[in-house]
């Protein structure tokens, strides 16, 4: 398989190129040239258990670089750390199906991608010989995942900023109560577009890059897209197994745009997904660009979602890749657009095609707090962004949607309690938080402070 960038001017990679590139080197992100067409195996793939399923979904992306043999190891090794037995179990609760994606190490949906690519990221620095430095961005959930998938790894030094405050109590502890020597952790002053923008631009800048090896942890790698496709197949397939029907829904709870794009990817794979439903918090510039071509750029406002706080979403340039016929020079053009005038319009005819696939809502803190509180009554306890699925899965009108669950409730424990007056229940991994020795730096948001920072502690190490 051979990839291209979203802006046609950098050069063709191989699958291991592109997951040490991260960005590519003309600020576009990469994409595979074609992709596999499943459409005739379903029959055959909807008997496998997740792992083999992976390996399926993963081998034409990582050939040749990888051999099946090789690929089955690393998702082996990469699904060891999941608490349950299917991986992404699924479950039926009043109208709609919840699919839970939180059963990795740190309890979001992050863990399916990053433990995968930890350990790929791992193989490929054994391969060369080299180190590699990860500088990522997080509203929350990216970092401890990340964190949790390269920590003790040799090679590897983890560098993961935040912004300051604006994480639950539980997302900081998960990052900086991991005290190994190659994580560190920054806490930023200003939001996540803020940590993101400074992590692009460091990536932007290629004599840096280069100089330091930076490696992409954030949705900008193509190995977190892949990662993520396969869920779609698996909870289709145990849906299927339960409605007999053939055209499913999908409901996501969207900030960077990552997680819809895989399901979107799975749907010209083959997969018959009749419609993928765009759920979004206040920070609604994906819901309205879904609902009236209008991609325009507000501050980002905190909400009770705080991994889905984010305004210019990354992954959203794939999609305007894909939505402009593949062509590179109009996705330059839109991308020009949003850097200076911070707003893309739709034109009508590229919405109603756009439509065809995506449609997006907003729900606002009122409405996901009611979901919870009812889906606790009926005995299921949801997360803040699940809820968002939830309630786009409920203003759509349609019936037996795949809700996406991206998190554990005990992630966000104050919201839960305010919805439901109920505390969720606590895993031991998240109860042992209590009273952790934790470790962190801080710094403001600019360029070039967090370089002079970064420099000082490469070079100590
Ligand atoms: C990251 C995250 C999301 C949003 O996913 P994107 O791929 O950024 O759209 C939703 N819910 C939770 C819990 C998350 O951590």
């Amino acid at each position: 398989m051979k990839y291209i960038s979203t802006r046609g001017k950098s050069p063709e990679l191989s699958f291991s190129e592109v997951v040490l590139e991260g960005l590519a080197r003309d600020g576009g992100l990469y994409l595979p040239e074609t992709l596999p067409d499943f459409s005739n195996r379903l029959g055959e793939l909807s008997a496998l258990r997740y792992q083999d399923l992976a390996l399926e979904i993963f081998t034409p992306f990582m050939a040749p670089d990888f051999s099946v043999a090789e690929i089955a190891q690393l998702v082996e090794r990469s699904y060891a750390s999941f608490d349950h037995r299917s991986i992404t179990p699924m479950k039926k609760v009043g109208e709609h199906w919840i699919l839970e994606l939180w059963h990795g190490p740190t309890f979001a949906f992050k863990d399916v991608a990053l433990q995968f690519l930890g350990n790929l990221f791992e193989d490929l620095l054994k391969r060369s010989g080299n180190q590699l430095n990860i500088i990522g961005a997080t509203s929350g959930d990216t970092g401890s995942a990340a964190i949790h998938g390269v920590k003790g790894k040799k090679g590897i030094k983890i560098f993961i900023l935040h912004p300051k405050g604006k994480v639950s109590p539980v997302q900081e502890k998960q990052m900086t109560s991991v005290l190994d020597d190659n994580v560190v952790n920054i806490a930023i002053e200003g939001n996540f577009d803020d940590a993101q923008d400074t992590v692009k631009a460091l990536f932007n800048d290629l004599e840096f890059k280069d100089q330091y090896q930076l490696g992409a942890v954030n949705s900008i790698n193509w190995a977190r897209v892949m990662a993520q496709i396969v869920y779609y197949f698996y909870g289709y397939f145990r849906w299927q197994e339960k409605t007999g029907e053939r055209e499913v829904v999908f409901s996501v709870p969207t900030g960077n745009f990552g997680d819809i794009y895989a399901g979107y990817l799975a749907k010209q794979m083959g997969l018959p997904i009749k419609k993928l439903l765009l759920g979004t918090n206040e920070n609604d510039i994906l819901s309205r660009a879904f609902q009236s071509g209008d991609y325009s750029v507000s501050p980002v406002v905190p909400t009770i979602s705080p991994s889905m706080d984010i305004q210019l979403a990354s992954n959203f340039e794939r999609y305007l890749f894909n939505l402009s016929g593949q062509n590179p020079e109009q996705v330059r053009q839109w991308m020009e657009e949003i850097k200076t005038k911070g707003a893309v319009q739709l034109s009508p005819e590229l919405l109603s095609q756009a439509n065809e696939e995506i449609q997006g809502f907003r729900v606002d803190a009122a409405q996901a707090s009611d979901v919870m509180r009812r889906y606790h009554a009926l005995g299921l306890e949801l997360d803040p962004h699940t809820a968002v699925a939830v309630g786009a899965a409920e203003d759509s009108g349609l019936t037996d949607v795949i809700c996406l669950s991206t998190a554990h409730p005990a992630k966000f424990e104050d919201t839960f309690k305010a919805a439901t007056g109920d505390s969720p229940k606590i895993p031991q991994a998240i109860a042992d938080l209590d009273g952790a020795e934790t470790r962190h730096m801080e710094s403001e948001a600019s360029v070039e402070a967090i370089k002079a920072l970064f420099i000082k502690l490469v070079s100590q190490a």
